[in-house]
């Protein structure tokens, strides 16, 4: 298949990676955009750091981030229940292609054509096969691709279907070029984050007119702990000091799309061996440890009661031992239980 290459700028993108196994689709939620739009944009690097491999719409793929090379996709923090491979397949391990949208909020039938063409393609070269393409939904429960029903398990499986029997469809004429619209991303405290520049002064403070402690060394992973907005910088407490996170829109940090799992003390919030509790989320998910790279167990559904019998604190979420197994109490402010 042919597309044109549109560079992203380096400051949207990760570094160079080999291992490649999942292939994730997503839409851009942005009516009416287009896949050269959305190159422009991304090479332009203004506005926060995102990326996908490829765009595509009705009439043309366009590049934006090489294969070879780690793009800014799903890396956000769990936003449903539904996280199957949340941790498992992440912005180091996956390509990910960004569909274009109608301006009636639809993904166009030439655009899902060659979308699956495209994903046939990628997945030949990279011996890719159907258990392992995802949508984004499936990794951090964002409702991406929320079109065309495709967040509907059986309608995600014909299209699933169809990439494996996929042909480039006809050329159509371009329709009207509109700006893309900035995509959402921001600093995450709890998240990992890997140094993505070739030193990175750590500080006792926030701010250049602090003391420098010493220095990350490229591909350093920190806990992202606090963040601290100055004029035109964005500053990071670290688990050994304070380092600049991103500088007049040049970031020195990536989202790894992992929370931390050092168990790092957080606030006490009133929680108590002992004591029961019941369940105020639809279903609340049992692991076999604190944290959610531990594998799930079972389900407790709504309104099950259960005894706290430990407690743990991760970096903002708690996390409490019942009789079948972990369940978290608290994420992001966010209670499951009562
Ligand atoms: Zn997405």
């Amino acid at each position: 298949m042919s597309y044109a290459y549109i560079p992203a700028n380096p400051r949207m993108h990760g570094g160079k990676r080999s291992k490649i196994i999942y292939l994730i689709y997503h839409y851009t939620a942005n009516r009416g955009d287009t896949a050269r739009g959305n190159g422009n944009y991304f090479a332009r690097g203004e506005g926060p750091i995102a990326s996908a491999h490829y765009f595509v719409d009705d009439a043309e793929v366009i590049l934006s981030v090489p294969e070879d090379t780690v793009a800014y996709s799903v890396g956000g923090r769990p936003q449903s229940w539904h996280i199957p491979y949340y941790l498992r397949a992440n912005n180091f391990n996956s390509i990910s292609i960004e569909m274009c949208v109608h301006a009636d909020g639809r993904i166009g039938n030439a655009t899902i054509a060659r979308a699956q063409a495209l994903g046939r393609e990628i997945c030949e070269r990279h011996g890719i096969d159907s258990a392992h393409i995802l949508r984004h939904y499936d990794v951090n429960g964002k409702l991406c691709p929320n079109a065309n029903e495709l967040l509907n398990d059986s309608v995600w499986a014909v299209f699933k279907a169809g990439i494996a029997t996929a042909s480039v469809p006809a050329e159509q004429s371009a329709p009207e070029e509109t700006p893309a619209l900035a995509p959402a991303g921001d600093w995450i405290v709890g998240h990992n984050y890997e140094v993505i520049v070739g030193s990175l002064r750590v500080r006792d403070g926030a701010g250049l007119n602090h003391g420098i402690i010493k220095s990350y060394p490229r591909g350093t992973v920190f806990t992202l702990k606090e963040i601290v907005h100055l004029s035109i910088s964005t500053w990071g407490r670290t688990p050994s000091g304070w380092v600049c996170l991103e500088m007049r829109g040049a970031a020195y940090a990536a989202d790894r799309g992992e929370y931390s799992a050092g168990g790092t003390q957080g606030p006490s919030d009133g929680w108590e061996v002992g004591h029961n509790y019941t369940v105020t989320a639809s279903s609340l998910r049992v692991r076999d440890g604190a944290g959610l790279n531990h594998a799930v167990i079972k389900s407790y559904p709504h309104g099950t009661v259960f005894t706290l019998k430990e407690i743990v604190h991760l970096s903002i979420s708690t996390w409490g031992r019942t009789p079948s197994g972990w369940v978290c109490l608290i994420m992001d402010g966010e209670r499951y239980v009562k």
